[in-house]
C-alpha cells in the first residue's frame, strides 16, 4: 500500500458521507457497498473516469475504507511487464482493492494478464522460456479491480467490458467546490468566511484539487495582507494577483485562447499545432487545459481542428471581426 504525505493527503475525504457533490454516483456506490458487504463477496470492478483532480483516487480509497479492506495502488505506465502484475495479483488479500491509475496507459501485454485475473481470478503463468516453456494457471484471492482513467476512449473495449461499474466523474458546481473548501479550511484551520469559500469555488475551474490548492494560496494573502480571515475581497483579490481570472482561467489558457485568436484566426487549429505554439505536451493540453475550456463554452471541438468561441472572443476582450462573426454564428 502507498503512503503518501502531500497536502492533499490530509483533506482527502475518508468516508463516502464526507465526500461531496457527485450525488447520482455517490448513491449508486454505497448501494453497491452495502450489497457487497452483505453478500460477504468483493465488489465487482470498478471503473472511475474523469478529469484529474476529480476525485478518482479518493473514492477507491473510500471504497477500501467503507468495505474495510487493504488498498494496493499503481498506476498503468508503472506496470512495465506482465511479471510485474503478476506479482502485485498475487500478493492480494480476499477482497483488497486494486487500484490501477492511468490504466489507460498500461502495455499491451500486461493487459491480457489482467483479463483472465478480473474474470475468473486466475493468471497464466509461462514458466521456464524457449521451446521447454509451459504455462501454468494460478488462482488468485477474489479482489476488486478499481481503475482511474482521464481518457475513457483509449480504453480498448476488451478491459472496458470487464468493469462491472463505470462511472463518470463530473467538473462540481462552484456552490459544491465552496462546500470542499469549507471543509479544507476546516482541517487545515483556516477560517473562511463563505462568500470567501464561493469565491474560490468559482475561481477553481470545476475540480476539488485546484479548490484545495487555491485556498492555501489564498490563506497565505489572507495571513498577510489581512487579518488571517478568507473574506471575499480577499480571496477574489489574492485569486487575481494569482493570475486566476473571475472564470477560474490561468495564464496557459488564456494563452492557449489568445494564440488560437491571434495567429490562426480563430481556428479551425489542429491539437499539435496549438501544443507546439504554447510548448506544451499535446496530452497536457488535452487533459487539462481543453476538457474546461470546452465546458465554459470558450473553445469547441469540430472534425477540422478546434475552434475558438464567440465566448472566448469576449473574454479576452477582442474585437470580433466581421467575417469571423459570420463565422462563429
Ligand atoms: P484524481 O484521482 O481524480 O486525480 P483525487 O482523488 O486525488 O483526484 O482528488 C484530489 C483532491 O481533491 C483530494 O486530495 C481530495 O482532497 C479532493 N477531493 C476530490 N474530490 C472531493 C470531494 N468530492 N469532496 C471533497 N474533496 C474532494
Amino acid at each position: 500500500m502507498s503512503k503518501c504525505t502531500l497536502p492533499e493527503e490530509n483533506v482527502r475525504p475518508k468516508r463516502l458521507s464526507d465526500f461531496i457533490g457527485q450525488e447520482d454516483l455517490r448513491c449508486n456506490l454505497d448501494v453497491f457497498i452495502r450489497a457487497a458487504t452483505e453478500r460477504g463477496r468483493p465488489l465487482d470492478h470498478t471503473l472511475f473516469y474523469g478529469n484529474p483532480g476529480l476525485g478518482k483516487t479518493t473514492l477507491a480509497r473510500i471504497m477500501a475504507s467503507e468495505l474495510g479492506v487493504n488498498m494496493v495502488s499503481t498506476s498503468g505506465p508503472v506496470i512495465e511487464r506482465s511479471g510485474d502484475l503478476a506479482a502485485i495479483l498475487t500478493n492480494l488479500d480476499r477482497g483488497d482493492i486494486l487500484f490501477i491509475d492511468e490504466i489507460h496507459r498500461m502495455p499491451a501485454t500486461v493487459e491480457e494478464v489482467l483479463y483472465p485475473a478480473m474474470e475468473d481470478f486466475q493468471i497464466d503463468l509461462v514458466i521456464g522460456s524457449g521451446p521447454g516453456a509451459r504455462t501454468v494457471k494460478l488462482d488468485l484471492e477474489p479482489f476488486t479491480l478499481v481503475g482511474a482513467t482521464t481518457r475513457l476512449g483509449l480504453l480498448t473495449s476488451p478491459l472496458r467490458d470487464r468493469f462491472g461499474c463505470i462511472f463518470r466523474i463530473e467538473f462540481y458546481s462552484p456552490e459544491e467546490l465552496g462546500r470542499i473548501v469549507q471543509r479544507a479550511a476546516g482541517i487545515i484551520d483556516v477560517e473562511v468566511e463563505e462568500e470567501g469559500a464561493l469565491a474560490i469555488g468559482r475561481r477553481a475551474r470545476g475540480t476539488p484539487r485546484i479548490a484545495n490548492r487555491l485556498l492555501r494560496r489564498v490563506r497565505d494573502y489572507a495571513l498577510v495582507h489581512g487579518s488571517g480571515v478568507v473574506t471575499r475581497e480577499i480571496a477574489e483579490s489574492s485569486l487575481e494577483r494569482l493570475d486566476v481570472d473571475q472564470h477560474g482561467l490561468d495564464n496557459m489558457d488564456r494563452k492557449i485562447l489568445t494564440l488560437m485568436v491571434e495567429n490562426f484566426n480563430g481556428g479551425p487549429v489542429g491539437l499539435k499545432t496549438i501544443a507546439a505554439a504554447c510548448a506544451e505536451e499535446v496530452r497536457t493540453i488535452e487533459d487539462i487545459y481543453e476538457p474546461y475550456l470546452i465546458q465554459c463554452g470558450f473553445l469547441k471541438r469540430t472534425p477540422r481542428g478546434r475552434v475558438a468561441t464567440a465566448k472566448a472572443y469576449q473574454h479576452l476582450k477582442l474585437r470580433l471581426e466581421d467575417d469571423d462573426q459570420l463565422r462563429l454564428i
